[in-house]
Formats: structure tokens, sequence, C-alpha cells
């Protein structure tokens, strides 16, 4: 069992194969943005997997391909495939923004991903595309359906709720998602990068009430559920999760850290601590030289964020942490 300094078991990885995407999401990614990683900088494959392998060996149980957009990393069902297969890895997930569900959904079951995350804010296509800078909601709908064909465990919806913007079109996403039996997250904006910063916070403490009264739910536990606190409808069928990292934030119970694609191991998404690991995977270092890193960066993960108290102070955007 791996802890961290304050005695949290960390046993969830966020992988970022990519910080490249085909969205530009007003929160996320600015328009014209130009600070990519350079390619010769990315975790090869056969590096990702070393390097997870002996952090599967140290406890790592959860592992989530994210990015940027992660099905834009060339043979990502190959990755996938590979990291399903690590002995002590049991739940390989994906957040993937759905604009290519359609062609990814069977190749990435079949690899070993079992859960998905899509990003959909609205379901009015002008919205979505003024959010995103592209007119893409009917192809992310399609993927849906067909990601619901192929038969994921779970598929979860990520809505990103901003004041001004999205807050009208909640009640719309609770319907949707009921009746497609797809477990529904409400994201307050983090201010992670300047796009972060601008989106519209919105408390969701207000709208989880109300949404309470409106659908006639009630409090639930979902196991797995991560940091959302859930409400579910009587009969269990539906249930919406609310990620609240400003009104309400849950960094005791935390148990992730993230890799970026450049191999950088990212602590804490609200803190700027890293820890590089590309130079020593490169250096003919051991797989005990590998685990001792590990081991005391994780010893170094910063006890919470400080996005009330200092929301200036992370300049990288969501896209190349791995969100
Ligand atoms: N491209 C994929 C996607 O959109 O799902 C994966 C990467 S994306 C960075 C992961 C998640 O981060 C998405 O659900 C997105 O909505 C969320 N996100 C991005 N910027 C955010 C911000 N400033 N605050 C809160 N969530 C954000
Ligand atoms: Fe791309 Fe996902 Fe960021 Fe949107 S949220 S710009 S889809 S990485």
């Amino acid at each position: 069992m791996l802890l961290d300094g304050f005695g949290r078991r960390i046993d969830y990885l966020r992988l970022s194969v990519t910080d490249r995407c085909d969205l530009r999401c007003s929160y996320c990614m600015p328009q014209g943005f130009k600070g990519y990683e350079e390619t010769e900088h990315w975790l090869s494959f056969d590096e990702i997997e070393r390097l997870l392998a002996v952090f599967a060996g140290l406890g790592l149980k959860r592992i989530r391909l994210t990015g940027g957009e992660p099905v834009l990393r060339k043979n990502l069902p190959e990755l996938a495939r590979r990291l399903a297969a690590l002995p002590g890895i049991d739940d390989l997930s994906l957040s993937t923004n759905g604009t290519q569900l359609a062609k990814y959904a069977s190749p990435l079951r079949r690899a070993g991903v079992t859960r998905l995350n899509v990003s959909l804010d609205s379901l009015e296509r002008e919205r979505v595309r003024s959010i995103c800078k592209r007119d893409v909601l009917p192809q992310v709908l399609e993927g849906l359906e067909a990601a619901r064909a192929e038969g994921f465990r779970l598929i979860k919806i990520n809505m990103v709720a901003m004041a001004g913007t999205t807050d009208d079109d909640i009640d719309a996403m609770v319907t949707y998602c009921m009746e497609r039996c797809f477990v529904l997250r409400l994201i307050e904006t983090m201010p992670v990068g300047e796009t972060g910063r601008s989106a519209g916070y919105l408390d969701l403490l207000p709208v989880r009430e109300r949404l309470r009264q409106r659908f006639g739910l009630v409090d639930g536990v979902v196991p797995g559920g991560g940091p959302a606190r859930y409400l579910v409808s009587p009969d269990g069928r539906f249930q919406i999760g609310f990620i609240t990292p400003i009104s309400q934030h849950f960094c005791e119970t935390c148990n992730r850290v993230r890799l970026g694609v450049d191999g950088s191991l990212h602590l804490c998404l609200g803190q700027n601590d890293s820890v590089d690991f590309r130079t020593l995977l490169r250096s003919g270092c051991t797989d005990a030289d590998l685990e001792e890193k590990l081991r005391a960066a994780l010893h170094a993960k910063p006890w919470r964020h400080e996005f009330r108290e200092r929301p200036q102070q992370i300049v990288r955007v969501m896209s190349a942490t791995g969100g």
C-alpha cells in the first residue's frame, strides 16, 4: 500500500497520453494555444508501461486515460491493452470529449477499458458549438449511443456548470441522463489557467438542493464514486454527482496523482508541485530507482489545493495536466 506524507492511500493515476485536443473548451484550452509539449518529450508506450508496472507493484490499482483528448494519441487501444494487463491494475477507464467515440468505443472496450467519462455541457447544439468552438453535438451524441451499445460497465457524463452559460442546461441534462441510465456529474469550474478563472464559477450546493426537490432525489453513496457527492433516484437507477472543489473541497480523501505526457508527475491539480520521471526513465535506471523516486514523490504530495486562497497560481491549463 502506498501512503502519502499525510497517510492518504494513493492508488489512482490519471494518465495524460497527449496534450493535444480537437476542441477548445472555453474553461480549458485557450484559442490559439501554442504551449504544446515537444513530441520527443512524450513518454513512449514502453516507458509508460514500465513506470506504471512499478507503480502497480507499489499499490496502484486504477488508471484513467485522459489528456488533452486521449483518442488523438496514435494506437491508444494498444496502450490500453498493455495497461489493462498489468498485474495489480483492476480498473482502466477513459475520459473523452466523445467526438470520436463512435469510432473508438469498440476497440477501446475490447482493449480492456470498462468505464467511460464523456464530457458534455449542454444539449443545445449552438451552445456546445460556442463552448467547444466546434459544431460537435451530433457526433458526441452518436458516440454516446455507440458506447451504450458496446456495453461499458458505467458511462458518466461530465458537465462543467458555468454561471451564465450552462446553468439553465442542467435540468435537460438530468432528464437526458435519467432516460439512458448515464450517471451525470456536475463540476464546478476550477481556476486552472486563465481560461478556468474566467469561466463563470457556479456554486453547486444550491443547485443540488433545487434538483433534490424538483426530481425527488435522495442522498446516495456510489461505490467508487470518487470525490463527487451523490443524489440518487429513490429506485437507485439514476445518480447525479456534484464535484465541488471550490464550495466544499475533498482534499482529505484525495487518492490520486496525474502523470503528464512529458513524464511529469503532478502531485495535486491545484498546486505546482511536480516530479520529472522522463529523465530518470531515459537514463538507464533500474526499477528500484523508479520505485524510490515514486515513494519520495508521493511523500511530498501537498495536503490540499488553494483554489480559493490563491486562484491565480496555476498557470498551466487543464489539458496539459490531465484533468
Ligand atoms: N478531453 C477529455 C474530456 O474533455 O473529457 C479529457 C481531458 S479534460 C481536461 C478532463 C475533464 O476536465 C473534462 O471533464 C473537462 O470538462 C474538465 N475540465 C477542463 N477544464 C476545467 C476547469 N477549468 N474546471 C473544471 N473542469 C475542467
Ligand atoms: Fe479538450 Fe477536454 Fe479540454 Fe475540452 S476539456 S479543450 S475536450 S481537453
